[in-house]
């Protein structure tokens, strides 16, 4: 599996480094933000390195797709009802700080914060 050596996200998804994991698929992890801005606060990232969504290809919106489609299960796993928010950071000036693609799913009472 392609990765970038000192990627944190890629270590979390191979093992190298511990992460609250609360969903994977050979494509997929899911795991909990070390530091939550919402009382449900999970990064969805693919197992593929790509930093950010303006590096995706078309090849890689099946990816996509299933990242959307984890956030629905483990949104529903968490017991957030029908009301959560997907948010990705795309670029450091919009504030993404984690150059591996990854989606916030945030859900709780202060979901208006924004990331
Ligand atoms: P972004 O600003 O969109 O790049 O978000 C990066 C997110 O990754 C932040 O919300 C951080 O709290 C989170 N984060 C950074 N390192 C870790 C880690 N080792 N485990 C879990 N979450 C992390
Ligand atoms: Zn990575």
């Amino acid at each position: 599996m392609p990765g970038v050596e000192d990627c944190v996200f890629c270590k979390i998804a191979s093992g190298k480094l511990p992460g609250d994991i609360v969903y994977q698929d050979e494509n997929v992890v899911a795991f909990k933000d070390i530091h939550p801005k919402a009382p449900v606060h999970i990064l969805i990232i693919p197992r593929k390195h790509i930093t950010s969504l303006v590096e995706i290809t078309d090849e890689d919106l099946p990816l996509v797709a299933q990242m959307i489609r984890v956030a629905n299960t483990i949104a529903r796993q968490q017991g957030t009802g029908n009301a959560y928010k997907l948010v990705i950071n795309t670029g450091g000036d919009a504030g993404q700080v984690v150059m591996h693609l990854h989606m916030h799913l945030l859900a709780g009472k202060k979901i208006s914060t924004p990331v």
